[in-house]
């Protein structure tokens, strides 16, 4: 029967073919599956920034995924990529409110800080993870369901705040385990306050007046309304007049200027390279000071991988106590591409043992088998659908774990249980011995299996490193 919902468009249930067999439905364009395989290497890495955040002393929040519309529109910027073209917005059918999937997390954040009183008694640090929706051309590292995690540091006017979200990022390159000339660069600018940015855009509007002629129809667009987006132009028609246009950093006055110093200097100090951008100016309205993307060559044009900055004004924009603040954002899809392409993501861990068992009558015997194993705190894959040693053992293979354990009926009759290393921990495929220089194969009972799996996960650990 079809099922009508709201009038114009039906859902048929499992339109009936020739064949019998009902229509696949599929994901959303642009919109990704995250499958367990994957999921493993999002799992690491959500548990390594979250343990590099709390190193920094931010606290986990978590916003709705969809919030009023006006949020974004007041807190982003109208003439803005995102909330030109990139919103999934629609007026909510059961009550007719105006609603937006975020885009970003910044706005949010600072919403729940306003509505909570999150900064009544002083500064506030906070990170999050989770997806963000934007409806543009999906290609690789461009996705309209993608993640970010960020920090937002609110109510903290030193640069030296500025300058801490950036060795952090630089921390996590290292935690990444990427190596120096692997990790992205750090551009970085100052997009001063509100009367430096106003005279530098008078200085703009005017010297793309003259070159009216040149500006393609969005800079034509943004002329008056937004100059400063032009010299973000991805157009490369427009490379050459946005090289020649009045730099914001030359209308910077003395404190702005201070403010840049330190941050600079604090970068001199820690060892962090940078290099200075007087394009940069980011995707949205919001930012003053401060502004910075992390940038990598290996992924082609979908090349920033993280990107933020001040934005000391949005909290009162936002109808808060005027607080001054700093965030960013890393895209994660990027930044695992980015790991990949420099060999940091070793092939997918599997569980640490798998239980092979191929006795008739043996099912209990290794249901308990298995059940010891995790009581030690071993994870545990147990065949299921019997088969051969020989078909069992190949199943055991792919599933990607450390070791199989075999009950075969000569295990079964003296009470014990073979014990074969079927990989190296971390993306090693061959076969380790372990320090005691055994044999990669062993047959013992089943506590001292245990001792000999577990005193080789310790080895690998070790020689993983920090
Ligand atoms: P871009 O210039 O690539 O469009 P952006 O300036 O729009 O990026 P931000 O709003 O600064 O991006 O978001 C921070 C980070 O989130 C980006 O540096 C990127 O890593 C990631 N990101 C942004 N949009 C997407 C997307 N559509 N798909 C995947 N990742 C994205
Ligand atoms: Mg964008």
């Amino acid at each position: 029967m079809p099922i009508t919902l709201r009038g114009d468009t039906e859902w048929v249930t499992g339109n009936m073919g020739d064949n019998k067999r009902p229509e696949k439905i599929l994901g959303v364009k642009g919109m990704n599956d995250l499958l367990p395989e994957e999921m493993a290497r999002w799992e690491w890495l959500e548990s390594l920034v979250s343990n590099l955040f709390r190193d920094y002393g931010y606290g986990q929040i978590r916003t709705p995924i969809l919030e009023s519309t006006a949020l974004f529109v007041r807190g982003i910027g109208e003439v803005t990529d995102i909330v030109e073209k990139e919103m999934y917005t629609f007026t909510d059918a059961l009550n007719g409110e105006q609603l937006t999937m975020r885009p970003e997390n910044t706005a949010a954040v600072v919403r729940a800080s306003i509505e909570h009183s999150m900064l009544y008694e002083g500064p506030r640090r906070l990170w999050y993870f989770g997806p963000m929706f934007r409806h543009e051309r999906p290609q690789k590292g461009r996705y309209r369901q993608f993640y970010q995690f960020g920090v937002e540091a609110l109510g903290q006017p030193e640069p030296e705040v500025d300058a801490e979200q950036l060795l952090m990022v630089w921390r996590l390159w290292e935690r990444l385990g990427i190596e120096l000339a692997d990790r992205p660069g750090l551009e970085i600018n100052s997009l001063g306050q509100t009367e430096e940015r106003l005279a530098h855009r008078q200085a703009l509007i005017a010297y793309f007046e003259k070159h009216a002629g040149d500006l393609d129809a969005e800079a034509q667009r943004r002329l008056h309304s937004n100059p400063l987006r032009i010299l973000d132009s991805k157009n490369p028609a427009m490379a050459g007049l946005i090289e020649g246009a009045p730099r914001l950093p030359d209308f910077l006055g003395p404190q702005s200027l201070a403010h840049q110093e330190r941050v600079l200097g604090a970068l001199q100090a820690a060892g962090v390279p940078y290099q200075l951008n007087p394009r940069l100016v980011r995707g949205l309205d919001y930012y003053n000071l401060t502004v910075f993307e992390w940038v990598t060559d290996k992924l082609g044009a979908q090349g920033t991988v993280c990107g933020g900055g001040r934005y000391d004004g949005l909290i009162e924009q936002m109808g808060g106590k005027p607080s001054p603040a700093c965030g960013m954002a890393m895209g994660v899809e990027r930044l695992l591409a980015l790991l990949e392409a420099v060999g940091r993501l070793g092939a997918s861990a599997g569980p640490d043992v798998y239980l092979v068992h191929w006795v008739e009558g043996s099912d209990s015997d290794a249901l308990a088998c298995a059940e010891q194993l995790r009581n030690v705190g071993l994870s545990v894959q147990m065949h299921a659908g019997g088969g051969s040693l020989k078909s069992q053992m190949k199943r055991a293979d792919a599933s990607g774990a450390r070791f199989a354990v075999l009950m075969g009926e000569s295990e079964l009759a003296s009470n014990q249980v073979t014990v074969k290393v079927l990989r190296a921990g971390e993306n090693g495929e061959k076969p380790l011995t372990p320090q005691t220089n055994q044999s990669a194969q062993i047959t013992l009972p089943l506590a001292g299996a245990v001792e000999w799996m577990q005193a080789l996960l310790d080895e690998e650990e070790l020689r993983r490193g920090p």
